[in-house]
């Protein structure tokens, strides 16, 4: 039967076209992998594309970006999934899915690592730390290992290693017209600049070469709570810590005691005060840093020597996918009074149990990396402070969305500029500006104009081009 718009079959012929010479999968609505297949990790996100195409290598990415280009159709990029903002699934449109794409080689001798898009932080970690190395990860093991990167890629090692972005030395990438472009320090330099902290923009990074750095395998890491109303003499205690070494990369965070084994009882589903994360140094002076802590007398306390791979995996049972996720971060340069008031009042208040306000200590080595070396910018701050909403029931989005959005609205006059826009689920140009200052949106803009003038590349914290 004729068809009464000539977009459909156009698109028909040209996905037919396409399975000649894609190597990989090209799934469609009717496929039983089909709804697995586009899930995301923010279920306020459940969308529908019109085809999932999973590249096998760099040709079939080059393929599937030239299926969007000529179709019209949106593009969305999905590594990992973890985009809280969304980006990685698109109703009536292309997904690109990476997911197969698996490769990875570790170099000792060299100290690096090189990964194909399709890997996740725990599938790397596996794989350095069996050399007994290691690059700055996700907190959390299944986020994408390229999403994370060229959003900042801040982790528990920043303050000893940097931002994952400091350590990328190198990445392969297929650009809107479908030019395949080595992005180092000795060709497209400028690139190389944008892809750390620029996102997704300027095309698919199909590989990437990271520095890697000796990490031993077993740190002093865990998670230790505390109740709530010893929370201002925990956070202050966590401020004046934070700063021993860069070997200290934690968090103080209110969160909702599981019911498991290692908490007591009484605390289960009650709102605590917790300290987590990991000391990558030596065993005994981790222990001094923890010891004015511990002389506050913990609800539960794990931390102690574990291996890395198992620190990484701490957080991963509080951020199952599926669930409704509104996020906010900001930089905060004063930890005073005033801001622990909020912090913790902010903690008491939570409309849901697994939302979580967390606070993460800055510096170290990520402040020593010059402000215009990448795109990353406010690499000063001392602290961040997170908005994690994460709620079950879509019923109770408005509520939960505006209560993030009266913290934040609280925080104002503490926030400073140039926040990891990794962490946000609304992302306009006002955030854009507060992210990376006037002067590198636009020298992000110039290198858009370069590598993707048509926008081919939008479902991101969007550079839109000058065109
Ligand atoms: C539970 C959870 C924990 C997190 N923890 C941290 C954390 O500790 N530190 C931190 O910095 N961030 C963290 N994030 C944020 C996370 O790093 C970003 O959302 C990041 O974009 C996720 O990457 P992904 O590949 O998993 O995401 P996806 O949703 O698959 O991709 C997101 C976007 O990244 C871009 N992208 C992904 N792959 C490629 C590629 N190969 N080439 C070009 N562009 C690409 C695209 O624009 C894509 O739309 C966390 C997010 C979640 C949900």
């Amino acid at each position: 039967m004729a068809s009464t718009t000539s977009a459909p079959e156009l698109e028909a012929d040209a996905l037919e076209q396409l399975r000649g010479d894609f190597r990989g999968d090209i799934v469609e609505p009717a496929d039983p992998t089909y709804d697995e297949l586009r899930g995301v990790f923010n279920g306020m996100f459940d969308r529908r594309p019109r085809v999932i195409l999973r590249p096998a290598g760099a040709a079939d990415v080059i393929r599937g970006i030239g299926l969007a280009r000529t179709s019209g159709l949106p593009l969305a990029i999905r590594g990992g999934g973890h985009s809280v903002a969304g980006f990685s699934s698109v109703d009536d449109g292309i997904v690109l899915d990476l997911r197969a794409m698996r490769g990875i080689r570790v170099d000792p001798q060299r100290k690096t690592v090189r990964v194909q898009a399709g890997l996740n932080w725990g599938e790397l970690d596996r794989e350095t730390q069996a050399f007994g190395l290691g690059v700055t990860g996700g907190r959390v093991t299944t986020t994408g290992i390229v999403g994370f990167t060229t959003g900042t890629g801040s982790g528990w090692l920043e303050r000893k290693f940097g931002f994952a972005a400091d350590n990328v030395l190198s990445a392969d990438v297929v650009t809107a017209d479908g030019e395949v472009v080595t992005a180092s320090e000795d060709e497209n330099q400028e690139l190389l600049w944008g892809l750390k902290g620029g996102g997704g923009n300027f095309g698919v990074v199909t590989e990437m070469e990271f520095r890697l750095n000796p990490l031993t395998p077993i740190v002093y890491g865990g998670l230790a709570a505390f109740p709530p109303d010893k929370g201002p003499e925990v956070v202050r205690a966590w401020r004046d810590l934070s700063n021993e070494s860069d070997d200290v990369g934690w968090a103080v965070a209110n969160v909702t005691a599981p019911p498991l084994s290692f908490v007591p009882e009484e605390w289960h589903g009650k709102h605590v005060v917790a300290v987590l994360g990991m000391i990558a140094g030596a065993h005994d002076q981790a222990e001094k840093v923890m010891k004015p802590l511990r002389a506050l007398g913990p609800v539960f306390d794990l931390w102690q020597p574990m291996p890395y791979t198992m620190v990484q995996t701490l957080i991963d049972p509080a951020n199952p996918y599926g669930r409704q996720n509104y996020w906010r971060a900001h930089n905060i340069d004063d930890l005073d009074d005033s801001v622990i008031d909020t912090f913790l009042e902010a903690g008491a208040s939570r409309p849901s149990p697994f939302t979580a306000v967390i606070m993460l200590n800055g510096g170290g080595a990520i402040g020593r990396v010059g402000e215009n070396d990448t795109a990353i910018s406010g690499r000063k701050s001392p602290f961040n402070f997170h908005l994690n909403g994460m709620w079950e029931d879509p019923a109770a989005t408005d509520e939960n969305i505006a209560w993030v959005k009266s913290i934040s609205k609280a925080l104002a006059p503490h926030i400073s500029e140039g926040i990891s826009l990794n962490f946000a689920t609304e992302i306009g140009d006002d955030a854009l500006k507060e992210s990376f200052g006037a002067k590198k949106v636009e020298r992000l803009r110039a290198l858009k104009d370069r590598y993707d003038p048509a926008n081919v590349f939008r479902m991101n914290q969007n550079i839109k081009p000058t065109g």
